[in-house]
Order: C-alpha cells, then structure tokens, then sequence
C-alpha cells in the first residue's frame, strides 16, 4: 500500500506496474509530483484521494485516484493499486483514413477509453455516416458485407448483432433509427467490429498502395541504376503515373 506520512508520499514495497502511459505509450516509472496533504486528509477523512504522478519517460503529468484504507495519528494508508482517470486511448493508423473518417474515429475511441459508451455508439455511427460519404453505395454496401463476416466469424449472439446494424448502419436521413443502449460488453465488440471495417475497406487497401508505390520506386531506381543530383534526379520520381512514395507516417 501507499502510505502518507507528515513527511511525504512512500511507495508500496513492490509497487506493481504503473501501466501504460497514455501521452508516451510506454511503461515507465512514476514520480509523485503532487500528493494530498496529511494534515488535511486527517482532518477531513476523504474515503478516496487523488494523486499527480510524472511519467519519467516524457514527463507529462498522470491522474490517479486512491481508496483510503485507514488514518492514524501518524500515517495514512491508501490502496496499492489506483484507478488513472485518463486512460490510453486505442492505437489505430489513423493516417490510411480519409481525413474526415480519421477525425471522427480518434474522437469515437476516446469516448471508449472514458467509458462513455453511449457517446462512443454516437461517435461510431458518425464515422460511418463519414465513411459512406467518401465511399458511396457500393462501399456502404461492402461494410455491410464485412460486419456480416464478423458476425459470422464470431459467432455473434443476435441481439448483439441487431445493436452492431443499429449504430452502424441506423443513420442517414431523413429519419435516422434510434441508437441502442450500449453497455461495455457490446462496446467492447463495436470497437472490434469499427476497427476492423475500417481497416477492410481503408487502411489495407492504403498499405497495399504504398507498398506497391515503394516496391515499383526501388524497381525503377534498379533498373536505371542508382541516381544522383547530377543526373538531376535528386527527388525521387513516381513511376507508372503513381506520385513518389511518401514516408510511412502511422500514428497512434
Ligand atoms: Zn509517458
């Protein structure tokens, strides 16, 4: 457990693993920057408290919550383990997506990590609503068949498959269905299910082009032999009417 003393903060003997850093992703020692008093705790006797920790690996600042387990005239014990307030997001290349899709799915995941499922359903039929505007009917019609393979493939009660048609498909005008309650279980597969679809119809397709573009780029470069600026070849050149292969820039 945590113990708080007149005289500052003193970690668990074994303290477990912070867990993954939400702004840096990376697991990394955690530094007490900002701790309750203990006159005031002692005074007041909150059942939980709130601690500032700084990530030692990019120094940004993270939020955890801790139970109080028993106040002393001398000590004050808190639980081992405290619930961070900010949880890390999912990871997905957002930059194979259209820009517009990519905007509203960053924002339908962070609902996720709030545990705000409803707002998390909303924000998922609005990427979908982004994703039929840039595919058009027969794209609508491909997601349609994809979320029929993972129910499928998952073998998806109906209910739950009902609720997955509902929020991704149930928009559009000019009367768009109600979007069903969620809970975290069929958040959970909602995520699953967005990912994937959005990986089928855009993010495959993106990395299969710009691999494509790399590999004809290296072909070109082969064959002609290696280039320099004074063959006025400096930048590279497209082939086959493809642009010049951009770099690889996956984000989390
Ligand atoms: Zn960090």
């Amino acid at each position: 457990m945590w113990i708080l003393t007149p005289s500052g903060l003193q970690p668990p003997a074994a303290q477990a693993l912070p867990g993954e850093c939400p702004h840096c992703h990376r697991q990394a020692a955690l530094t007490p920057v900002s701790t309750p008093g203990f006159e005031v705790l002692r005074q007041h006797a909150p059942r939980r408290v709130g601690i500032v920790f700084r990530c030692e690996a990019c120094g940004a600042p993270r939020f955890f919550r801790y139970t109080v387990r028993r106040i002393t005239d001398t000590r004050i014990e808190l639980a081992t383990r405290g619930q961070e307030l900010e949880r890390a997001p999912e990871r997905y290349p957002y930059s194979h997506l259209p820009a517009a899709v990519a905007r509203l799915f960053r924002e339908a995941l962070a609902c996720h990590a709030s545990d705000c499922f409803n707002a998390f359903a909303s924000m998922c039929r609005r990427t979908a609503e982004a994703a039929f505007a840039e595919l058009g009917e027969s794209g609508r019609l491909r997601m349609f068949d994809g979320l029929e393979d993972i129910i499928a493939l998952c073998e998806l009660d109906a209910a739950t498959a009902q609720r997955l048609h509902a929020v991704i498909f149930g928009g559009g005008d000019p009367r768009p269905d109600p979007l069903p309650e969620l809970d975290a279980d069929t958040a959970a597969v909602l995520l699953e299910a967005m990912k994937d679809l959005l990986y089928q119809i855009f993010v495959r397709r993106e990395k299969l082009l710009r691999t494509l573009r790399m590999r004809r780029f290296f072909v070109a470069q082969g064959s002609d032999g290696p280039r320099t600026d004074r063959d006025g070849a400096g930048a590279p050149q497209g082939h086959a009417g493809l642009p010049a292969p951009p770099p690889e820039a996956d984000s989390a």
